[in-house]
C-alpha cells in the first residue's frame, strides 16, 4: 500500500485514472459531510459530443435519464475514492442520486478554479471551453483549496446567446424553463423537444448542446461532426 497522498499524487493519481482537470474545493462551500476536509472537483473533457447524448438507464429498478458523461464520471470518482482508500484515507465519490443535495458541480468548479461561469450558464474552462462535466470526491485528506480563475473568459463574445434555438440564453443568463435540455420540461417545451430534440431510440436522444458546440474556446480540441463519408 502507497502512503497517504499529498495535494500533487492526489491530482496525478485523479489524472492517471482518466479525468482532464482538478481542484481541490473548501467542504464548508459544500453540504458535505463532517469529516470531510477537501472536495476534489474532477473534470472529465466531453470532446465528442456523443458523451451529452441522453441515455435512459435502469438504476436499481428505478428509470431516469441520464448522460453518458455522468455515467463515466460516476465509476472514476469510484475508482479514485477506492484508490485513495488503498492509500489509507477516507474517501467517498460523490453518486448521481447525492449529486442536487450535496454540492452545486458548477459552483464547486469555478470556485476550485477550474473555470468561469460562461454566458451559456456552464463553466467555461480555459483549455476546453464548456465542453467539460464535472464530478467530485469527498476526502478526509487535509488539502490546500485552489483559488478561482481571476479572468473572465467570454468577454465580449456572444456566439453561444445567438446559437441558441430558443432564446433561452440571454443577458441575465440561462433562462432553464426555455431550455431544451432541461429535464422537467413544460407542455410549451416538450412540444418544442419533440421537434428538435432527436430521439433515437425509446432509450437514447440526441440533447441540444448547440450552446457548447458553437463556443469558440476549445473548439480545436473537439471530434469534429462525422457526415458518415
Ligand atoms: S442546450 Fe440548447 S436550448 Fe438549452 S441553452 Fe443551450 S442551445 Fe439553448
Ligand atoms: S460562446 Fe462565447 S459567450 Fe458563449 S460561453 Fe463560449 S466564449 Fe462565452
Amino acid at each position: 500500500m502507497d502512503g497517504v497522498p499529498d495535494t500533487r499524487g492526489t491530482k496525478a493519481l485523479a489524472f492517471e485514472l482518466g479525468f482532464d482537470l482538478v481542484g481541490v474545493l473548501d467542504p464548508a462551500l459544500s453540504h458535505a459531510p463532517g469529516w470531510v476536509r477537501s472536495v476534489l472537483v474532477l473534470g472529465y473533457a466531453t470532446l465528442d459530443e456523443a458523451y451529452d447524448y441522453n441515455v435512459y438507464v435502469d438504476v436499481q429498478g428505478a428509470r431516469r435519464w441520464s448522460k453518458l458523461a455522468y455515467e463515466v464520471l460516476v465509476a472514476r470518482s469510484a475508482r479514485l475514492a477506492l484508490a485513495l482508500r488503498d492509500r489509507g484515507a477516507r474517501a467517498e465519490p460523490l453518486t448521481f442520486e447525492d449529486s442536487v443535495s450535496l454540492i452545486d458541480l458548477r459552483q464547486a468548479a469555478v470556485a476550485a478554479g477550474l473555470g468561469v461561469l460562461g454566458k451559456n450558464g456552464l463553466v467555461v474552462t480555459a483549455r476546453f471551453g464548456p465542453r467539460v462535466r464535472f464530478g467530485a470526491v469527498f476526502t478526509d485528506l487535509e488539502l490546500p483549496c485552489d483559488r478561482p480563475v481571476q479572468e473572465y473568459y467570454c468577454s465580449s463574445c456572444v456566439r453561444c446567446l445567438s446559437a441558441c434555438p430558443t432564446g433561452a440564453l440571454g443577458p441575465m443568463g440561462l433562462d432553464r424553463s426555455r431550455c431544451l435540455a432541461d429535464f422537467a420540461p413544460s407542455r410549451e417545451m416538450l412540444a418544442l423537444q419533440k421537434r428538435l430534440v432527436r430521439q433515437l431510440t425509446p432509450f437514447a436522444r440526441l440533447q441540444c448542446s448547440t450552446c457548447i458546440t458553437a463556443c469558440p474556446i476549445g473548439s480545436d480540441l473537439a471530434v469534429p461532426y462525422w457526415d458518415g463519408e
